[in-house]
């Protein structure tokens, strides 16, 4: 019998699972290492595996469910697309994709009024960088320590995680610099306000040092995601705006994961009323049922490139089926409200409920977030802050983070971790009775961290 063959016997859990152990490379993985859930469905803020159990998702996959699982509406945009119009190459015009420029420009901050569309949020950020650049003339770009900006070749190297130490060296005129994170100041900072005012002086210094006609762009996360949730300190986006109009550098947000709805406004940064040059999206703009991200593009950088080509795009680039389910998720969001029912949840439900949790379990040490967007931080010892599982844990190192996530599975909870960390992540949509519902296993779960606390 060949590796792909099935026997009369096996179950479809089981077929599913060989084919991919056989034959699929998964991304971010150990190939020997890994086990993936065979999934048969999902619906709302729900999916079931091929053996029937069901999981309250509160990762949104990867972020990126803004309006939960199978929404009819969206749904039912992309089957009439289907039947229209399958693929269009990005040269020619037509409503689909028109109408989701339309709508994104609507939501964004006035004075960002033309899209450029892309597959996703790393090839938005490389499109944006090479827009800053051509429209500075400059070729530096500033990105945060603790960020993540996707994982093609560009993407990675502005990234400041751990995950670009593979791809070294990476790319010339990358500079990284340390952003806020109060809870583990890089400045010593005492309180949220001092954080703010050092780590702006920190990027003044950075700006004055790397040499600011060298400097094309501050690329930054408004919240950082995947890095912890980190939500600035008041002011701080203000400062940033202030020190790129200050030496003509392009400010990018990059709100691939922060953006539509996911931080209880269209964009993050209207949160603190800030309007960046360049916007970069993608998951929650149509949830990620089609591939779909994108530049938002201020008038005066558009203008760069009214009688210069601008040199970039992809065959694919606003794909018919991923812009059609662009238009109905914009109309979802605003029929449905889901911007103030993020809001609501967030400050009535899912925040009040953690910091709940963490006055129980010695393990929480910081609670924080906005929205629909929230991190517990956990730790041996509240007092000295001592992660939990060290940064970068593997093996029985990373071990009560194991015990964490295997608890909240077998209570039908799929919950999202990252080395000392679990975000609370659902989709939009959600309901409180959900949140509720999750909370209670996220309780179970910490009474099994807690044994590792001193
Ligand atoms: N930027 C941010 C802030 C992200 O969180 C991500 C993905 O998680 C990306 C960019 C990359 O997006 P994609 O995986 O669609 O390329």
């Amino acid at each position: 019998m060949t590796q792909t063959e099935s026997t009369q016997t096996e179950s479809a859990a089981a077929r599913v699972r060989r084919l991919d152990r056989a034959h699929v490379f998964h991304s971010w993985s150990a190939q020997g290492r890994i086990d993936p859930l065979p999934v048969a469905r999902a619906s709302g803020s729900y999916f079931w595996d091929l053996d029937g159990r069901r999981y309250l998702d509160f990762t949104s996959q990867l972020v990126n469910v803004n309006i939960g699982y199978q929404h009819p509406r969206v749904v039912a945009a992309i089957q009439r697309q289907a039947a229209e119009l399958t693929t269009l190459a990005p040269g020619f015009a037509y409503e689909a994709r028109s109408e989701a420029a339309r709508l994104i420009a609507e939501v964004a901050p006035a004075g960002l009024d033309r899209v450029f569309f892309t597959n996703g949020g790393a090839e938005a950020n490389e499109n944006a960088v090479r827009m800053a650049r051509l429209h500075t003339g400059r070729h530096k770009v500033l990105a945060a320590y603790r960020s993540y900006h996707g994982a093609t070749a560009g993407a990675i190297a502005l990234t400041g995680d751990p995950r670009r130490w593979p791809s070294e060296p990476g790319s010339p005129g990358v500079v990284h610099y340390w952003g806020p994170y109060p809870y583990r100041s890089a400045f010593h900072a005492r309180d949220e306000a001092e954080e703010g005012e050092r780590a702006l002086a920190h990027l003044r210094q950075t700006v004055e040092v790397e040499g600011p006609h060298t400097i094309a762009a501050v690329l930054l996360e408004p919240v950082v995601g995947t890095n912890g949730i980190l939500v600035p300190p008041p002011g701080y986006l203000a400062g940033v705006r202030e020190l790129c109009d200050e030496f003509g550098i392009v400010l990018i947000a990059d709100e691939v994961m922060a953006g539509f709805g996911r931080c209880g406004e269209w964009f993050a940064v209207d949160a603190w009323g800030v309007t960046p040059d360049l916007i970069t999206f993608a998951k929650g703009v149509n949830s990620g049922y089609v591939p779909l991200g994108g530049v938002l593009i201020s008038d005066a950088i558009a203008d760069t490139f009214r009688d210069r080509p601008y040199p970039g795009g992809l065959t694919y680039s606003g794909h018919p089926l991923a812009c059609a389910s662009a238009v109905a998720s914009i109309e979802v969001f605003r029929e449905e409200g889901l911007l103030d029912h993020v809001r609501r949840l967030g400050a009535e439900v899912i925040g009040p409920g953690l910091r709940e949790l963490a006055e129980r379990h010695p393990s929480v040490g910081e609670v924080r977030g906005l929205g629909v967007f929230w991190a517990l931080e956990l730790v041996r010892d509240r007092a000295t802050r001592e992660p939990l599982v060290p940064f970068n844990a593997s093996g029985t190192a990373a071990e009560p983070m194991a015990a964490f996530t295997a608890a909240c599975r077998r209570s039908g909870l799929w919950p999202f971790t990252h080395f000392n960390r679990t975000h609370v992540v659902p989709p939009c949509t959600v309901s409180a009775d959900e949140v509720r519902e999750g909370l209670a296993i996220l309780d179970e779960a910490l009474s099994v961290t807690d044994r590792w606390t001193t």
